[in-house]
């Protein structure tokens, strides 16, 4: 077997214990394949083991997967910082974007995106207040899902999450798991589908499945070291 089958067939098995300690079902988490500075034949590889959502930082270099690997049907999140001038591709060489933090934009996205299906969003959250990565607090988030429900071109779908390294990650994982919910019993009339809580990455999707993960975005476990 390659690394990538027995690194997924690991994965499999650490997700299958995690729900089952949880009460949870296996088939409600979605795993988001991080193949930031992989090679289209690792992507490739993924394919071929049943693997469709994938998740990139690096604008560039996604839509070089993406173009390349138009005959499958995948779904491409991005996961990276947005650059103002970026949001063109952004919007539409995505189906998903988990990164969003500013209102701004949100807006700008929603002018941009040229497909007729809405762009699935998610707001990235901060509640650790962590100076080195992007996202908004509770009053950021309530603000931004505001906004968010008016424009007709994206699709507010849950709350995004990286943690801060000295956050405990049940702690951190539990409240933003309550502010979706939260968010969800305020907005009740006017969410359509406010059904994703992207949370976990290689080290820690054990306490964000516990949490309420739905989905987890696992690079490393799965593709091995980055080496940049
Ligand atoms: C790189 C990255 C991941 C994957 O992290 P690993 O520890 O390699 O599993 C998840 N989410 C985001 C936003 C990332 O940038």
């Amino acid at each position: 077997m390659s690394d990538l089958t027995n690194n997924y067939t690991r994965l499999l098995e650490r997700i299958r214990a995690a729900c089952a300690s949880s009460q949870r079902d296996p088939k409600s988490i979605t795993l988001l394949a991080v193949s930031k500075t992989k090679p289209v034949e690792v992507v490739t590889e993924a394919i071929d083991l049943g693997l469709r959502e994938f998740g990139e930082n690096y604008l560039q270099d996604a839509i070089e997967k993406v173009h390349q690997l138009q005959q499958h049907a995948l779904q491409w999140h991005f996961i990276g910082r947005i650059q103002s001038n970026k949001c063109k591709l952004i919007a539409n060489q995505f189906s998903w974007v988990q990164t969003l933090d500013r209102p701004k934009i949100a807006q700008r996205l929603s002018n941009l995106r040229i497909q007729p299906e809405p762009l699935n969003v998610l707001i990235q959250v901060n509640l650790d207040d962590d100076p080195n990565k992007g996202g908004v607090d509770r009053n950021g988030a309530q603000t931004l899902l505001e906004q968010l429900l008016t424009l007709p071109s994206l699709a507010p779908r849950g709350l995004m999450t990286i943690l801060a390294k000295s956050t405990d990650s049940r702690v951190g994982y539990e409240s933003v798991a309550q502010l979706h919910q939260d968010l969800k019993q305020q907005f009740a009339g006017d969410l359509a589908q406010w059904d994703t809580l992207s949370m976990g990455m290689s080290a820690d999707l054990e306490e964000a499945i516990s949490a309420g993960a739905t989905m987890i975005r696992v690079g490393t476990d799965l593709f091995g070291a980055r080496s940049n």
